[in-house]
């Protein structure tokens, strides 16, 4: 696989620098290319360039740029495969959910986008008097950072209403998965995307994250990651008076309760536990189950767990890949060594895969892992572990079981699964958290808020409130006669 470059301007150029970094697959450990390490002189030619493009991309209707959404969504539809592939390669997910999650909801947020803003509507106030038009300007250049758990899909999210609103853009995936934005690069160069508008600097968060939350012509920075990263970005952008965006990191609660449909609760449990081989912001890392049903629940649950079909990424029967990296399977390892400290025991898994269909491998494989008997303060209950282990507790009532859920300093979703519909929204309503599901788990209509409360994160994105987030909003107040 070659080399890749920046996408500044239209063209895919070297850094300046001529400094680069290894791109590895997770599933097998093997390099697959290099990346720049941009630097801040990257970072200011990619600001200058998209400065540069913004008044002839803002002086489109919205009606044009809608049509570009369009045009970029057919465009991927005709590449689907391809994004599936590489962000397979790159993550070590398994090919069908690279497919089915990835792909398609990245081409979705284009057609979601492009849909939604069809139906905006005018703002105006009238009073006795005068009457206020709000207007809505497009915020300029804007800075997206986003994670490797599902590159693509969170950069198009971020992408699609930036462009729509009329901002031009410098954005930095992920050092660890680049490849689908530099094809989504690609793919830009060959519709003939105005030349400046989208701009991809590649490199590290140190070396090229940073220069952009610090760069002062960019005005908005949208940024999806972890919490301690949440952190510098804030201390970095605030004091400047940027737009801040902050999704971040998540400890999320499943909630079975005794009356739950019980294959159902299980079922949605070891999705929400082990999707994306538990790297999702919102996966259920914590059980929380009802103590009248904690034997017959645990029973079922390590028997569906049991069951996972684990394999190479690029086998499309395969339900469970790699985790991203070695250094991040060291850290989960770190945590089960810890649990096991804490007082825990490791009900099933806790080991890395070192043999998957019968062969010898060396990828970043890790069992599905099940753990009990932790206390819900232990550091396993509470903080974020980001991979394919869950604890799971007991509670003796509601108000126990929702204690339990608000027992750490993340709030960003979590799920309830009852027979009881209002039972279900009720003990929602009393969770701290951005997103809850009654008896569903990552139920997603684009139109509604998401985003985390506590060390969670700041804003919203989806709807309105990424449109809001990309626009300023100006009220021009005329006076009649
Ligand atoms: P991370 O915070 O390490 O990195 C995220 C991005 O920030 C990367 O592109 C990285 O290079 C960049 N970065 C790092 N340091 C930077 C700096 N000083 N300045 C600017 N950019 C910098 O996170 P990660 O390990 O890539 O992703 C996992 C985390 O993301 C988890 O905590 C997960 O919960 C969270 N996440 C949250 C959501 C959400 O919607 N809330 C979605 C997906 C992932």
């Amino acid at each position: 696989m070659n080399d890749l470059q920046n996408f500044i301007g239209g063209e895919f150029i070297a850094p300046i620098s001529n400094n680069y970094l290894d791109n590895f697959n997770p599933a097998t450990n093997e390099r697959l290319n290099r990346i720049p390490n941009s630097n801040a002189k990257d970072v200011a030619l990619a600001v200058k360039t998209a400065k540069q493009a913004s008044s002839d991309w803002q002086k489109l209707t919205l009606a044009d740029r809608i049509e570009w959404l369009d045009k970029i969504a057919n465009a991927m539809e005709e590449k689907k495969g391809e994004i599936a592939r590489l962000e397979s390669l790159d993550t070590g997910k398994p090919i069908t959910l690279a497919t089915n999650v990835d792909a398609t909801r990245s081409i979705t947020n284009f057609r979601f986008f492009a849909q939604y803003c069809q139906s905006l509507e005018e703002m105006n106030f009238t009073m006795e008097d005068a009457t206020n038009f709000v207007v809505r300007k497009p915020v300029g250049v804007v800075g997206l950072i986003t994670p490797w758990n599902l590159p693509l899909y969170l950069l198009t999210w971020k992408i699609a209403p930036a462009l729509a609103m009329g901002n031009t853009i410098v954005a930095k995936p992920s050092e660890l998965t680049p490849l689908t934005a530099n094809f989504f690069a690609e793919i830009l160069h060959e519709i003939g995307f105005p030349s400046g508008v989208f701009n991809l600097v590649h490199g590290l968060g140190l070396d090229t994250g940073q220069p952009i939350l610090e760069h002062p012509e960019i005005k908005a920075i949208s940024f999806t990651g972890g919490t301690a990263t949440g952190k510098i970005v804030a201390a970095t952008a605030s004091p400047m008076f940027k737009k801040i965006s902050l999704e971040l990191g998540g400890k999320n609660a499943t909630i079975i309760c005794a009356d739950a449909d019980i294959d159902m609760a299980v079922s949605g449990a070891v999705k929400a536990a082990f999707t994306n081989s538990g790297q999702v912001c919102l996966c259920g890392s914590r059980i929380l189950v009802d103590e009248k049903i904690y034997e017959k629940f645990l029973e079922r649950f390590s028997k569906k767990v049991s069951k996972i079909k684990i394999g190479r990424p690029e086998d499309p029967n395969t339900e469970y890949g790699s985790v991203i990296s070695n250094q991040h399977l060291e850290k989960i390892l770190s945590y089960i060594q810890l649990a096991k400290q804490e007082g825990g025991t490791i009900v099933a898994g806790g080991n890395r895969i070192t043999e998957i269909d019968g062969q010898t491998t060396n990828g970043c494989f890790l069992e599905p892992t099940i753990i009990t008997g932790l206390s819900i303060n232990s550091r396993c209950a509470t903080e974020e572990i980001f991979g394919p282990v869950v604890t799971i507790h007991s509670f003796s009532d509601e108000s126990e079981a929702i204690t339990m859920a608000n027992n750490t300093d993340y709030g960003l979703s979590g799920s309830v699964w009852t027979a009881d519909e209002n039972r279900g929204k009720e003990i929602a309503s009393k969770i701290d958290s951005g997103v809850i599901w009654v008896n569903t788990w990552l139920h997603r209509d684009l139109r509604t808020p998401f985003g985390g409360v506590k060390n969670s994160g700041v804003g919203r994105e989806g709807g309105i409130w990424s449109i809001n987030f990309f626009s300023e909003l100006s009220n021009v107040c005329v006076k009649h006669d």
